[in-house]
């Protein structure tokens, strides 16, 4: 079935061709979470390439391939090139809200996917109208987002080193800690050493990714509160048994996993099951989704961070995008995803200074990729291995 484009007013525009791309990039250290070790990270590049001339990019990324949901990069490729590139072809491309209603009648979920081909969609007409996404999405409130870093190296010493350094350089002040890969009493131990290192001058919270079982939880937290721990993140799976934990102690919950989106925000609203939602934009299912999830939460009392996937740059700036538009942003951001890559795939960086990121003020996204880098970390550049094995040889 092909989307038959709606009636518009001013000239339109349609989508010609879409196309997708792995790129393999990475990290700086191994990336330790309870769920997986990530040393590298791959992203799905979708571009859109209207009739008009402009070429919208988008982003899919997932933290571990398959260890922390249900889609990959690999699957995201396959579900635009097969299911969604076809519902696209010759639609036309400036109504984004209605084309992604029209897409949504015949694919179901594929959250991620979405996302990425809805960022592809709002930066082709950010460009094409001349505004800044977050200009689309109702306005930017705010111009720089606070940063958060993560402490995953597995190392307490090696965490207190790198919380020195982003310390010294103004990157970051905040810092989230993995943990739930060790016994409750170990990471207690690491984090409180931690925290005992940074002092004022840092502040420490813990992401345990779902790994506690609610007894766990319940002691881990008690004593996580004592070291100076101010917020902990999905410490168990369920909503329920978050909810149950839930005021018991002098520290903010923030749900992460749990939330998929507007409707599992309203669920965990109505159960007053968190503190603070954790908002992503993949998890969302995109930017206007993250949005009513910002706006449940607001209206519930829950208060706001702005999370990340470990995406890349695209995937960041959208979601930088999205975050300046939310009326609060309590616990400011961890969109440091790009700073986790060795390599930078953009033509110019992104700003980050003075523990903030600064949201890009030009058209679209405001970002634009370094072609030869995107070419060069290509999965399927069939010359890749030649010129690395080359590079070993000459050196
Ligand atoms: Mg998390």
């Amino acid at each position: 079935m092909k989307l038959s484009p709606a009636p518009a007013k001013h000239p339109a525009a349609t989508i010609e061709r879409i196309e997708t791309v792995l790129l393999d990039l990475p990290t700086i250290r191994p990336h330790r979470l309870s769920v997986a070790t990530m040393n590298g990270q791959t992203l799905m590049l979708v571009r859109i390439h209207c009739s008009d001339g402009v070429v919208g990019v988008g982003e899919g990324t997932t933290i571990g391939g398959l260890a922390y949901g249900g889609e990959s990069p690999e699957g995201m490729k396959l579900a635009v090139d097969t299911y969604f590139a076809p519902l696209l072809k010759g639609a036309d491309v400036t109504r984004v809200p209605a084309l992604m209603a029209q897409l949504d009648r015949s694919i179901k979920d594929n959250r991620f996917a979405r996302s990425a081909v809805e960022t592809a969609l709002l930066d082709a007409h950010g460009k094409r109208t001349g505004l800044p996404v977050s200009e689309l999405l109702g306005g930017r409130r705010r111009e720089r987002l606070p940063v958060a870093w993560t402490l995953a190296s597995g190392d307490t010493a090696r965490d207190i080193a790198e919380a020195e350094r982003m310390l010294d350089l103004r990157r970051h002040n905040v810092f989230k800690l993995k943990i739930g890969a060790r016994s409750v009493v170990e990471d207690v131990a690491h984090v409180a050493a931690i925290k005992r290192a940074l002092g004022e001058r840092g502040a420490v919270r813990v992401d345990v990714n779902m790994a506690w079982s609610e007894l766990q939880a319940a002691r881990g937290i008690a004593a996580l509160a004592d070291a100076g721990c101010e917020l902990v993140e999905q410490p168990v799976a369920t909503a329920s048994a978050l909810a149950r934990l839930v005021r018991r102690f002098p520290v903010a919950l923030m749900a992460d996993e749990s939330l998929h989106g507007p409707r599992s925000a309203f669920e965990l609203a109505k159960l007053a099951g968190a503190d603070v939602f954790a908002v992503k934009l993949e998890q969302s299912g995109g930017a206007y989704a993250a949005q009513q999830v910002a706006a449940i939460a607001d209206a519930a009392g829950i208060e706001l961070y702005g999370g990340t996937m470990l995406e890349g740059a695209v995937g960041t700036v959208i979601s930088a995008h999205v975050f300046a538009t939310f009326a609060n942003l309590q616990w400011g951001t961890e969109l440091f995803g790009p700073l986790l890559l060795t390599e930078e795939i953009l033509a110019e960086p992104l700003d980050y200074s003075d523990f903030q990121l600064t949201v890009p003020a030009g058209p679209g996204l405001g970002i634009s990729l370094d072609e030869d880098r995107v070419q060069f970390f290509r999965r399927d550049r069939a010359t890749r291995t030649v010129s690395l094995a080359n590079t070993t040889k000459g050196g």
